[in-house]
């Protein structure tokens, strides 16, 4: 089978290895479909090591896929997964029994493994890390399952609360599943910083009321963008741009929360003062890892606008997919195994 081979910075092979088969009753073989391209991959395909928190999935890189069930254990298929299901799910693995687990924050789990890495034409994975995809979802659509899941785990950690003014930074798949959940939690003055306008168009599509170019449009007069002039009371920055961490802080509105995620490298630190954080008293949460969430990501996926965010490129495209993925042209560019 073919599967993706990180080789030397920057450079990649698409090798032709032994098809992994289920040995456990739970273990379910999936022929992946679509295997997405995300920060940390890209941080692996650069051997960016500055930038990388964890190691590499067992064997390859990947871990938001979709795809189709070709093999089954007895026990997998007791629970549903027979030949011919279409799945999703988590490359993590939660032990279950840790404090962490037994207190609902399994993303902080003590013994967490993760599964084999995605960019794989098949992959073998437990029953407990799947869920079936709705009908109406396609199979490139089901592959933000685990973005969903950060975006879910984002606005749990926001305490949003309906009428607050929110700013989102990035209109990756993340941000603009964020933008999405937060319309429907009430939020207000909604407001999308990216550097591509074709993003910045499809934030307005999906609800935002004001999309911003945050180095051209704001700076010279950053305050005049801020409803009200007193600033946002949620800012969740998911660009990963160290430039607008930098800004967040400054977006906020006094008694604003700042969110966010992403991997900025290992020394940096939070752009911010005390004074100005004290000033407004302000909150600062970090959103890692979604806790196990499998079966909210399949509620709402179907209340979800997901098919502009996907861009495809075929698997003998790798290379350059992963240079496209660094432009952030896309929100999300998913590979496809023929
Ligand atoms: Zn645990």
């Amino acid at each position: 089978m073919k599967q993706i081979k990180l080789t030397e910075p920057g450079k990649l092979i698409i090798a032709d290895v032994k098809e992994p088969q289920i040995s456990k009753p739970d273990d379910v073989k999936i022929k992946v479909a679509y295997s997405a391209i995300n920060m940390e991959d890209i941080s692996f395909f650069k051997q960016d090591l500055n930038r990388l928190l964890w190691s590499s999935p067992v064997g390859t890189i990947g871990h938001e896929f979709s795809g189709v069930v070709v093999d089954a254990g007895p026990a997998a298929v007791e629970n549903g997964f027979s030949q011919g299901t279409r799945v999703t799910g988590t490359i993590y693995k939660f032990c279950g029994t840790c404090f962490y687990c037994m207190d609902a924050k399994e993303n902080h789990c003590y013994n967490i493994k993760m599964a084999s890495g995605t960019m794989s034409e098949y992959i073998v994975w437990s029953a407990s890390q799947l869920i079936k995809l709705p009908d109406r979802i396609s199979l490139q659509c089901g592959c933000l399952s685990d973005t969903i899941g950060n975006a879910l785990h984002a606005i749990d950690r926001s305490n949003l609360r309906v009428g607050n003014k929110t700013l989102i930074q990035g209109a990756s798949a993340l941000g603009l599943i964020i933008l999405q959940l937060a319309k429907m939690r009430g939020a207000t003055h909604i407001t999308l910083f990216d550097y591509s306008e074709k993003n910045r168009e499809l934030a307005l599509k999906l609800g935002a009321e004001l999309a911003v170019d945050p180095l051209n449009d704001i700076i010279p007069s950053a305050v005049s963008i801020i409803p009200d002039m007193l600033g946002y009371d949620i800012v969740i920055e998911v660009s990963s741009d160290y430039r607008l961490l930098a800004l967040a802080p400054k977006m906020l509105a006094r008694q604003g929360t700042l969110l966010f995620s992403g991997t900025y490298g290992l020394t940096k630190l939070l752009p911010v003062t005390i004074a100005e954080l004290y000033l407004k008293e302000a909150a600062i949460i970090p959103f890692y890892r979604s806790a196990y969430m499998l079966p909210r990501i399949k509620n709402i996926m179907d209340n979800l606008i997901l098919e502009p965010l996907v861009h495809v490129c075929r698997l003998d495209e790798a290379e350059d997919a992963f240079r496209l993925a660094q432009e952030n042209r896309y929100p999300k560019i998913l590979l496809e195994f023929p």
